[in-house]
This record gives structure tokens, sequence and C-alpha cells, in this order.
């Protein structure tokens, strides 16, 4: 796709599907206007990529719509250096819209292909010096990478996971799908210190977080 296309694509995508519906985050709405989409996303036809909906990744997984990327980002709350623990790489496209916030990120996917491709993707935007993307069961956190400022995690859970709890910053954020295998809510978790503030916000629908402090392998 042409350069001036997917510009185009990306700037409607970010007017009309996330400005319109409040996202004031400038530094999600300047990743998410330069990220080229359709690269994490190369099964779809290009111009499907920028649209208002989630997509299919090639191993029966999704890639979050737009708008969902850009609330749990909003709400995640990403400046520059901050460490990120990202759980469900899927495509890579949400670790790119990180890593291009100046995150450092270490994102965790148990699928072998889905790591891999996303690797390559995020290497081609030479994004590799920021992000390391580990194959495994994401439920357990990645310790050797903590603490981590914040965690976000798409796919959806039974329940907080007690990995993030202990490799969480103090004044650190967690953002999470809790609910059951098929419809969840947005749930954002803070801590400051010993003391947790939780606050849910809106419904969705993820695929399942699969493992040892997630749901069990069908
Ligand atoms: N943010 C991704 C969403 C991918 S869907 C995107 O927009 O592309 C959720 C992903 O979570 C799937 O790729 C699935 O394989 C992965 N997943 C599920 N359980 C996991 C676990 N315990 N650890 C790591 N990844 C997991």
């Amino acid at each position: 796709m042409l350069q001036s296309t997917y510009h185009s694509l990306s700037r409607n995508m970010v007017d009309q599907q996330l400005r319109r519906r409040g996202i004031r985050d400038q530094g999600v709405l300047s990743a998410m206007g330069r990220v080229p989409r359709h690269l994490f996303v190369s099964h779809v036809d290009p111009r499907d990529a920028y649209s208002d909906r989630a997509l299919p990744t090639s191993q029966g997984q999704t890639i979050s719509q737009p708008y969902m990327v850009a609330m749990m980002t909003e709400l995640l709350r990403v400046t520059p250096g901050l460490r990120v623990l990202e759980v469900g790489t899927g495509s890579g496209y949400q670790t790119a819209v990180l890593a291009h916030m100046g995150a450092q990120v270490v994102s965790i996917e148990r699928s072998e292909e889905l790591a891999q491709q996303a690797s390559r993707a995020i290497d081609e935007q030479g994004w590799s010096d920021r992000v390391k993307i580990v194959e495994g069961d994401g439920t357990l956190g990645w310790p050797r990478g903590g603490p981590y400022d914040r965690v976000i995690v798409t796919a959806g859970a039974p329940r907080l996971p007690r990995a993030y709890q202990e490799q969480l910053a103090d004044r650190g954020r967690v953002v999470i799908p809790i609910g059951d295998s098929e419809t969840q809510h947005i749930y954002l978790f803070e801590r400051a210190s010993d003391r947790w503030v939780e606050t849910r916000s809106i419904g969705c629908k993820f695929v399942p977080l699969v493992g040892q402090d997630g749901w069990p392998d069908a």
C-alpha cells in the first residue's frame, strides 16, 4: 500500500473512531495515527485493517478493535521510559503502539507462531531495541523484566493474576479484561504502596487468557 493511502486511512481511523468517541491522550492519538496497522494483519485486505472492528489473526485469535486498543492504552497512562508488561502479544499491534509511545515493553505470547510473527513485524518497524517478545504463559508475568510500571493484558481473565500484583512497581497500573470466558469488563487496578484501587470500565469481549493463573486449556 502507498504511504499516502495508509496515512489517510489511519488519520480517518483516529478522527472517526477515536477522537469522536472521546479518546484525548495525545500520545495514544499520535501513535495510532502513525503505526501502520495493516503490516500487523498481513493476511487481511490492507484497507480492512483500519476498519472499526476486531480482526482475525492467523491462529484463530483476534487483533483488537482500534477503539479498544486506544481506550485501554489511555487508561494505562503511558509516558516515555515506563516499563510495560504486555500479556497476549497476538499481532503485535498493541505492542507497537506502546513502543511508539516510548515505553520499554516486555510482551508475552503463548502461541509460538504468533510470537515469531509479531517479533518479525516489530523488528521491521525498528522497535526491537525497546521491545522484547517472550513466548510463554503470561499469567505468571515475567519476573526477570520487572518490576513494571504498567501491565496490560489483552486476553480475558477470570481474575487478576497474582503475579501482576507482585511484579508491579509502586504507583503502577494494571489494565485487564476480567469476566467469564465470553464477556468481560475492562478493569483498572492502581497501586499506592499496599493500597489497591479498583475501577470497572466498559464491557468487552476478548479471547480467553489461558494459563496456570487463567482459564484452563480447553
Ligand atoms: N493485543 C493483541 C490481542 C491478541 S488476542 C492484538 O491486538 O493483536 C489475545 C492473545 O493472547 C492471543 O494471541 C493468545 O494466544 C494470547 N494468550 C492467551 N493466553 C495467554 C497467556 N497465558 N500468555 C500469553 N498469551 C496468551
